[in-house]
């Protein structure tokens, strides 16, 4: 099963995918995730995107599509996966059939911008194991401290205020047309993505098994 997952920042895109890369038993490929380990590593690549990552704009469709293409010849990858955080703009739309093949489907969640602040400033991951928490939704038993593994929690770079509302402005500018391009090729489906996390998941499954 191939998978695309669309949605403004913080719309829960990486909480859903994670959900349903367990459940389908497929790998889970956020190019946002990507793009973190070559800055960590710091890679020539890394240091180049570094700014503009760090200020919420868009990295180039050329060094984002080569990544993924060598991403999807990752044995991980043979049962199939679920794309977070691309195409981003109709351009990398266009030219991910070249790379995937036929997509099953495209779930968008659809958040209004006025929760996405709140959501994305209370954000905190952690960077051992990866699980995610929210200081007032989804706070850790100890502050600032991983439930599962103990690790220190740390917040995004550009899960600061200025970056979220440039982030959203290329959301609507520059990703949104993606939505558009796949209703007409008939394989969307569109979710709230406010409330229950486990409710959402829910819908999500029931749509793709259908
Ligand atoms: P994300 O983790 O999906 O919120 O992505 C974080 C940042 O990585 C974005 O704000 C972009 O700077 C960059 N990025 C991730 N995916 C893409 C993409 N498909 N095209 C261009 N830039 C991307």
């Amino acid at each position: 099963m191939k998978l695309v997952l669309i949605g403004c920042p913080g719309a829960g895109k990486g909480t859903q995918a994670k959900k349903l890369s367990k459940y389908f038993n497929i790998a889970h490929i956020s190019t946002g995730d990507l793009l973190r380990e070559q800055m960590k590593q710091g890679t020539e690549l890394g240091k180049k995107v570094s700014e503009i990552m760090n200020a919420g704009g868009l990295v180039s469709d050329d060094i984002v599509s080569a990544m993924l293409a060598e991403r999807i010849k990752e044995d991980d990858c043979k049962n199939g996966y679920i794309l977070d955080g691309y195409p981003r703009n109709v351009a990398q739309a266009e030219g991910l059939g070249a790379i995937t093949g036929e997509l099953d489907k495209v779930v968008c969640f659809n958040v209004d911008d006025s929760v996405i602040v709140d959501r994305m400033t209370g954000r905190r991951g952690c960077p051992k194991c990866g699980q995610m928490f929210h200081i007032k939704y989804n706070p850790p038993k100890a502050e600032g401290v991983c439930d599962s593994c103990g690790e220190a929690l740390i917040q995004r770079k550009d899960d600061n205020e200025e970056t979220v509302v440039n982030r959203l402005k290329v959301y609507h500018e520059t990703t949104a047309p993606v939505i558009d391009y796949y209703k007409n090729k008939g394989i969307l489906f569109e979710v709230d993505g406010t409330g229950d996390i486990d409710e959402i998941f829910k819908k999500v499954v029931a749509a793709l098994e259908a």
